[in-house]
């Protein structure tokens, strides 16, 4: 902090919007890769990808080296190329409409249910032309999308249906993971996420051939595996067998993700007992409405969002700023891609929902280990703006 005159809040430490719950075991087992003398993807990949996939409830896991990496080997995969639509939110990351960009496809915008963020048959149907080629449906936030209808839809379309998963490790469609039945789902590890490696992604499939032509694609194209090649007594000799890219992700990354995913239950077991808190206390303040769950599903809540009503007293960003100034790190709600410099040539049909809570919601901090009185200092601001 640099400001001169110390004020009361100030002395307190700030409180962030999020922080990655690492600990002495991801120290040690990071040292232990290193020790061990194979750093670069190995054994260690392997068991994490076996252990992400069967957490998840999907057959095959391939890690890679980022959730963006992740996406773009599920759109090849489902055969999107150039010439193609694919049907994305622009209520998201903008990683989710890039990847259609990489394989030389055009992202068509659809709009979103103002309720959970998320797409919906209707909004995808809008969307559709005889060029779409597939849908890249968004958990976002953690916050589950209606999973049921919209793969009926793609199944009945011919669609491609590739899950961005980037934020919903954990979070549960019907009680069961969001991972279940997805033709294709891509995740995040970055430390933004509830479960990272630093960096890293994982693609997950039920689809044998899907997984082997992944993890040909992430090496260079090849059709074995530097680290089978080096455990194989006898010479081998690889091919290339298309051109490929170099997506891999380390064993240091891995052995981090193994005793991340041992903590992943817990994390989103504190992480909505502080939801539960937050949205206990602004129940009855009129004007804000924090996010939850829908009728059919659990959100791991990565991201706990707050949404401004029309005549809220003050705007979204004079809140964002009497936070700052009462030492809490918000931020402004999720972006919207087709309001980005980037998507400027894109046509953009109208996205009221997605806009609208764009503009008019906010972040709020939830980590672990955040207390209580942390939390009544971030509820303290939002009362006072409401006038409660
Ligand atoms: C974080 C995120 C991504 C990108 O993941 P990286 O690991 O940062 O590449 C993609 N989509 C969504 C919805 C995300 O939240």
């Amino acid at each position: 902090m640099s400001t001169s005159t110390t004020t009361e809040t100030e002395a307190l430490p700030r409180i962030p919007v999020m922080v990655p719950w690492l600990g002495e075991a991801e120290a040690e087992a990071a040292a232990e890769a290193v020790r061990s003398g194979w750093v670069a993807q190995g054994p260690r990949v392997a068991e994490f990808e076996r252990a992400f996939a069967a957490e998840v409830g999907a057959a095959y896991g391939v890690a890679v080296s980022s959730g963006t990496t992740a996406l773009h080997l599920g759109l090849v995969v489902l055969g999107v190329g150039p010439g193609d639509e694919v049907v994305v939110p622009s209520l998201s990351f903008i990683a989710t409409a890039n990847v259609a960009r990489y394989v030389g496809a055009t992202p068509v915008f659809a709009d979103i249910d103002p309720a959970t963020g998320n797409l919906t048959p209707d909004t995808i149907e809008a969307a559709l032309t005889p060029k779409t080629r597939a849908v890249i449906l968004v958990h976002q936030g953690g916050v589950p999308a209606d999973l049921e209808p919209i793969r009926a839809l793609c199944r009945r379309r011919g669609l491609g249906l590739l899950e961005d998963s980037a934020c919903a490790a954990g979070t549960r469609y019907r009680g069961r993971s969001v991972g279940v039945g997805a033709q294709v789902a891509a995740w995040s590890f970055h430390p933004r996420k509830l479960l990272t490696t630093g960096e890293g992604g994982m693609v997950t499939t039920d689809d044998a051939e899907w997984a082997a032509r992944m993890r040909r694609l992430r090496e260079h194209g090849m059709n074995v595996s530097a680290a089978d090649r080096h455990a194989s007594a006898k010479p081998v000799l690889e091919a290339y067998l298309e051109t490929g890219f170099n997506y891999r992700m380390t064993d240091i990354q891995a052995a981090v993700g193994l005793v991340q995913l041992g903590k992943l239950a817990a994390t989103i077991a504190e992480r909505r007992e502080l939801a539960a808190r937050y949205q206990d206390e602004l129940a009855g303040v009129s004007g804000l409405t924090p996010v939850s769950d829908p009728e059919y599903g659990q959100t791991n809540y990565q991201s706990f969002w707050v949404r401004l009503e029309a005549g809220f007293p003050v705007s979204r960003d004079e809140l964002l700023d009497r936070l700052s100034a009462a030492g809490v790190s918000a931020r402004r709600g999720i972006m919207a891609a087709h309001m980005e410099p980037a998507y400027a040539d894109v046509r953009a049909p109208a996205l009221p929902a997605t806009e609208a809570l764009s503009l008019n919601s906010l972040i709020l901090p939830v980590f672990h280990g955040m207390t209580g009185a942390q939390q009544d200092r971030v509820l303290a601001v939002l009362k006072a703006a409401a006038g409660a």
